[in-house]
């Protein structure tokens, strides 16, 4: 087939962008809708001390759209951010875990769940006081709830944060650092912030145990982290050899397809490790 002429590729790249856009504005009106149309849901992530026994859920929201269909929050949540959408789904899945966890803590759990907060919720003034609100609402105590933070989100205004996470701490909430390793943070930072747990992210795990490079900052970050008092978790665990490297290495807990991958069920009772 004959080369494409100038004009001919300009036209093909003005389509192909076309349809970006086109999928783009699609999902943004489809996601005004999607609370009112009942197209979210939540799934549950298990996690797991060293000796493998579940120590609580993360929470990870799903979207299924009638002619998209199913979304990958990587997807859409950043489109949620850039419009500001994120704030009502934001709190539609945190209304959606309390109540979960009033279930559960009434069936036996005594694990944590930790939900996932955007920059955009972290840096409302009225959020600690909506979490506080929906706890009392749901009668459950704050020791259930954790909230997982990107090291990105926190660094975007430290001083607005650390206000935040003081609040957080006066509640009584578990803060744990999501994505670790990826943002840009001064160590010096987590220190200072109340924080409970470090997530290593999954690009440092996945080179597990071959990298060297990767051996060293898993290394690093689980030693520093316990050398501010915080726990350690890995996410994106996903073979043997991974999981017990990390477990030699000292890393509390682990996440991951090898233990277990989000599923619609969550804590049942009669998985009583918790
Ligand atoms: P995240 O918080 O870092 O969540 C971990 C992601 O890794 C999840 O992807 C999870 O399904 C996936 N994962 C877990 N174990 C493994 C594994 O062993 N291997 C691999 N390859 N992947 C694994 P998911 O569910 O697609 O979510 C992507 C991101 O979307 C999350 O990353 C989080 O940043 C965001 N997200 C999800 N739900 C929410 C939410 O309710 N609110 C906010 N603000 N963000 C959310
Ligand atoms: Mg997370
Ligand atoms: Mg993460
Ligand atoms: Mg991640």
């Amino acid at each position: 087939r004959a080369k494409k002429s100038p004009s001919e590729r300009v036209q093909f790249f003005a389509s192909e962008f076309g349809e970006q856009v086109h999928r783009r504005q699609e999902m943004i009106s489809g996601l005004k809708l999607a609370i009112h149309n009942q197209q979210l849901e939540l799934q549950f992530q298990p996690q797991f001390d060293r000796a493998r026994a579940c120590t609580g859920y993360e929470v990870l929201l799903r979207w299924y759209h009638p002619v998209l269909g199913s979304v990958s929050p990587a997807e859409f949540i950043p489109l949620a951010e850039q419009t500001g959408l994120i704030v009502s789904i934001g709190d539609w899945v945190l209304e959606q875990a309390l109540a979960t966890l009033k279930l559960w803590v009434a069936q036996g759990f005594r694990g944590r769940l930790a939900v996932n907060v955007s920059a955009m919720q972290l840096h409302d003034e009225a959020f600690a006081d909506r979490i506080a609100t929906l706890l009392e609402q749901y009668g459950v105590a704050a020791r259930y709830l954790e909230l997982e933070i990107t090291e990105t989100a926190l660094m975007e205004n430290v001083e607005r944060a650390m206000a935040t996470l003081n609040r957080f701490r006066e509640l009584g909430l578990d803060l744990a650092v999501d994505d670790f390793g990826t943002g840009y943070s001064s160590l010096a930072y987590f220190k200072v912030m109340p924080v409970s747990r470090i997530k290593i992210d999954r690009s440092f795990v996945s080179g597990l145990p071959e990298n060297d490079q990767d051996e060293v900052l898993c290394r690093t970050i689980i030693n520093m982290a316990h050398s501010m008092g915080c726990e350690v978790i890995a996410e994106g665990v996903e073979t043997e050899a991974q999981a017990s490297w990390l477990a030699l290495a000292g890393c509390d807990e682990l996440q991951g397809y090898l233990l277990g991958k989000p599923a619609l069920e969550g804590f049942l009772p009669e998985n009583i490790d918790i």
